[in-house]
């Protein structure tokens, strides 16, 4: 058995060679970036004005208007002292030009433009380089790309991104008891609802599983079911048939897999029967049956492990720190993720913690942490994970 911290630890402390490929821009999302990037040029490349209405030469009220310039004019004018031009947001400021003036503050009698207010210097103007200058950091290799950062790239003219591979992950359901949804089923056989909450649990953070096999609690079928799901991934999710049950077959099958344990057992709840292990390149993660404890064994230990086998910077979901609604005392007997829900910037432990306990995940957003006998007054911080 080891302590959340070591296990979190063993899964950062896996050395992994990463994979890099190219990807167009617009495929590139969520993908981390296998180089640093520098600004080729700078951003804005040109002086431009950040609103639409005149570009003034000089700072006075009135002035002599003569022409106008439109985002995308390549024209190269240049004002003299009281000239002004029409201008539009993002075109190309004139030579000489002072200040922009928003057109809202203006009127204009045949070709005298009158403002309203003394202009600023400076005002309304876009600085070349204002964003950006050449040549200066833009990303450090390793930073996920999200939407603003497809945005920055674009910008920059790259249309093809060098980004870390992702890796590939087959997922294994295991119970006897288990029926696919939309099947009729007998008394005492379940719902197979986990590879749902697992496929999209890696859906929701940029991930695909590649192939999904449901499996009989039978040694054999397991083993062999390990070993072909083995040959087309390198995450392998394996859910039930890891505890200390006597149909539990799936600790012994991975030993047979050649599949090495890297820990066993986590002193937390849910969760506590989490296995880990690796084979070479291939890493294998065994979460235990109950639906509560698998979602939260993923977005705790898998997600890091996906991420950091995809490059990125940073892993894991971030925990934040909210006061909670309402005193709490842990008698769970370990440290616990309790499903809880995160609003207006408070925390609520929800009712119904029990490991096959779904409902109250699904109704909450958030996984928050308390240590093993923690008393919390109402107001104490509690970590929290938003999980959605
Ligand atoms: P196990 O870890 O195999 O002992 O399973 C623990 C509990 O989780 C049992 O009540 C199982 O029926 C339930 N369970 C296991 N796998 C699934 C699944 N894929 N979907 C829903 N419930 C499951
Ligand atoms: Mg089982």
């Amino acid at each position: 058995m080891v302590t959340i911290e070591e296990a979190l630890r063993i899964i950062e402390d896996q050395k992994i060679e990463l994979k890099s490929e190219s990807k167009p821009l617009e495929e590139a999302l969520g993908f981390a970036l296998a180089a640093h990037t520098a600004a080729p040029f700078d951003v804005p490349e040109f002086d431009n004005s950040a609103m639409d209405g005149y570009a003034l030469c000089g700072l006075y009220q009135q002035y002599q208007l003569v022409g106008e310039v439109a985002a995308g004019d390549s024209k190269d004018i240049a004002l003299q002292e009281g000239e002004a031009v029409r201008i539009f947001t993002g075109a190309k400021v004139p030579q000489n030009t002072t200040a922009v003036m928003m057109q809202e503050k203006t009127s204009m009698k045949e070709r005298t433009l009158f403002l309203d207010e003394m202009p600023k210097a400076g005002q309304n103007v876009r600085e070349k380089g204002g964003q950006l200058k050449e040549g200066q950091a833009v990303f450090a290799k390793g930073h996920m790309l999200n939407p603003p950062s497809l945005a920055l790239m674009g910008s920059l003219g790259l249309s093809t991104l060098e980004v870390f591979s992702k890796p590939r992950v087959n997922i294994i359901t295991t119970g006897n008891e288990l029926v696919k949804p939309g099947n009729p089923k007998t008394k005492g056989q379940i719902y197979e609802s986990n590879s749902y909450a697992i496929a999209g649990a890696l859906q929701q953070f940029g991930f695909q599983h590649h192939q999904k096999i449901q499996l009989q609690d039978d040694f054999e079928a397991t083993k062999a079911g390990i070993k072909t799901a083995l040959e087309s991934c390198d995450v392998l999710i394996i859910s039930g048939g890891i505890s200390v049950g006597d149909y539990d077959f799936v600790k012994q099958s991975l030993e047979e897999n050649g599949v090495n344990e890297l820990f066993y057992k986590v002193f937390q709840k849910p969760g506590k029967p989490l296995y880990f292990g690796r084979k070479q390149n291939q890493f294998v993660f065994a979460l235990p049956g109950n639906p509560a404890s698998s979602l939260t064994c993923f977005y705790v230990y898998v997600l890091p492990l996906l991420q950091k086998l995809s490059g990125y910077s940073k892993t894991g979901l971030p925990t934040y720190q909210f006061p909670i609604k309402h005193a709490f005392e842990n008698r769970f007997g370990r440290p616990s993720f309790l499903k809880a829900a995160v609003i207006d910037g408070k925390v609520a432990i929800l009712d119904g913690q029990g490991s096959s306990m779904i409902q109250s995940m699904a109704q909450g957003n958030a996984l928050a942490f308390v240590e093993d006998g923690e008393v919390l007054k109402k107001g104490d911080l509690m970590k929290c994970k938003l999980i959605s």
